[in-house]
């Protein structure tokens, strides 16, 4: 029994214990799970962590760059700010003097730049300095020897090229930094249409920041900038000698001119007072010719044969002919030496070509011509002499009965519309018309035309004249268009008020 018992009890404990190591195995095998669940779970959490870390690394890095790339908008808008306001203050000049000068240190220091040189080429192709900051003299003179010198500058620059502390081989960059004692810098031409212009150099001591594209991009601006400038200036500076020269020449000939007017005047007047003083003599005999002719036509001395009549009766008529040239020649030089007495008044021109029209009308019959009168109904008064506007009209279409053929019309007419306040009167008719190349010389002294009516009708081309003389003391002009074969139309302006006549020596009623 004790040793079934103690058996028994042995074997419970061993159970026991059995249950109890196989109790604490679960445990161990669960708390195994658990700590490697918490091991994953703080693997998990690690790499988030690390991610995040990563994260607030980049959004640092981006914040970083962000505003550093603000700060280079902000730099490059100040700079095409002061551009700008360059730009629109050189527009306003033509001096080159003035365009250097507004590169100043303040405009410098806005580009972010502390040395500044602009050098050009002067008219002997020597290189100038025009703007210099931050440069001593024996530096300059140093630097502007050297670029003459260096052909590897020079024609780089000549073929666009600009030269920057970051873009340039080390080598030429040492070699720049050696020259202008600045390590950071641009250095690039002022071109021009055809040519270089200069060259413009800015930099910055090494303890500034670097320069950037953007300042590349800004300097080359300025530099096409200043090349256009110096173009304007040129083109302005070559447009004005040459306007001056113009002016020089236009004054010169303008005193030819003047002199020769003069020369002129004074030929016309001594012609003017010769015809005079020649016509006034030769009146005198001719009335007594005249009165001798009509005294023997009359048979008041005896009884003349009528062989001896006929031909005093020509040369009654050559004296008659002859009288009234003397006529014409004395008013021609009277109007045009301003001697003429003209009375001017304001009055309707109607009634003075209705009167023409009357008086012309027997000749226009036996020449089996039309006369037509135009004149608009509300035609205003002409302010003339009308005496002498009576003999333009009669000069004019007698001309135009002497020079149409039969069934040919002639119109007398004025333009509704005035010219200058002026009415324009035009005689028409549909005659032989007058050569292209007579036209010009038409109101000539004199001047008749080579034509057949010519070698029969007698005249004394002095018609013309006078019509042109006394439109013009009127203040008004005469003109003419003419077609051969089908006709002529002679235009004059009359005035209608007193403002618009020029009466020379006349007598205003
Ligand atoms: P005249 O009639 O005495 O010759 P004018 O001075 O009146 O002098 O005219 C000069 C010339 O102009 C005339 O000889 C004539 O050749 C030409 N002429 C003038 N009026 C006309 C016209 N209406 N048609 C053609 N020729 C004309």
């Amino acid at each position: 029994m004790d040793m079934f018992d103690s058996s028994t009890v042995l074997g419970a404990l061993l159970l026991v214990l059995i249950l109890v190591i196989a109790w604490i195995t679960f445990l161990l095998l669960n708390r195994i799970e658990e700590i490697k669940q918490l091991k994953a779970a703080l693997d998990k959490l690690m790499r988030s962590f690390n991610d995040l870390d990563e994260q607030a690394r980049l959004i640092v890095k981006t914040d970083l760059e962000l505003n550093k790339a603000q700060e280079e908008l902000e730099k490059r808008l100040l700079g095409l700010n002061t551009l700008q306001k360059f730009s629109r203050d050189i527009s306003k000049t033509l001096d080159t003097k003035e365009v250097f000068q507004k590169i100043n240190v303040s405009m410098l220091s806005e580009l972010g730049f502390s040395r500044a040189l602009v050098i050009s080429y002067d008219e002997h192709k020597a290189l100038r300095a025009k703007v210099n900051i931050g440069f001593p003299l024996d530096r300059l003179e140093h630097i502007i020897l050297q670029l003459n010198r260096d052909e590897h500058f020079k024609t780089a620059l000549k073929d666009g090229h600009t030269f920057s502390s970051v873009n340039c081989s080390k080598q030429t960059r040492e070699k720049i930094v050696q020259l202008f004692a600045a390590e950071h810098f641009i250095l690039t031409p002022i071109s021009m249409q055809n040519d270089i212009g200069g060259i413009l150099f800015v930099g910055n001591r090494y303890t500034a920041p670097a320069v950037t594209e953007g300042d590349e991009e800004l300097i080359s601006i300025l530099a096409n900038q200043i090349g256009q400038s110096l173009e304007n200036t040129q083109l302005f500076e070559q447009v004005f000698r040459s306007s001056q020269m113009l002016e020089s020449k236009v004054k010169e000939r303008t005193k030819e001119l003047e002199s020769a007017l003069e020369k002129v005047k004074l030929i016309s007047k001594q012609k003017s007072e010769f015809i005079s003083s020649v016509s006034h003599e030769l009146r005198t005999p001719l009335t007594s010719i005249k009165g001798y002719a009509a005294i023997l036509i009359a048979g008041k001395i005896g009884e003349v044969p009528p062989a001896v009549k006929d031909r005093l009766v020509k040369i009654n008529t050559h004296s008659d002919n002859l009288v009234k040239m003397i006529n014409d020649l004395l008013d021609i030089a009277r109007i045009e030496s301003g001697r003429a007495e003209m009375k001017y008044l304001s009055q309707p021109i109607k009634p003075l070509i209705d009167n023409i029209a009357d008086l012309l009308t027997p000749q226009m019959r036996e020449r089996d011509l039309h006369l037509k009168v135009d004149l608009p109904e509300d035609l205003p008064n002409v302010y003339v002499d009308r005496n002498h506007v009576e003999r333009v009209f009669i000069n004019l279409v007698g001309n135009a009965l002497k020079f149409t053929p039969a069934k040919g019309t002639i119109t007398i007419a004025a333009d509704p519309k005035l010219d200058n306040g002026m009415v324009v009167f035009s005689v028409a008719d549909t005659g032989i018309g007058i050569p292209e190349y007579d036209l010009a010389k038409l109101f000539e002294e004199f001047y008749r035309v080579d034509n057949e009516i010519n070698q029969s009708v007698k005249g004394t081309g002095l018609g013309l004249s006078l019509v042109k003389q006394i439109t013009e003391a009127h203040g008004g002009h005469v003109w003419v268009t003419s077609k051969v074969g089908q006709g002529t139309t002679f235009y004059f302006t009359l005035p209608t008020t007193a403002e618009q006549a020029k009466p020379q020596g006349a007598k205003k009623e």
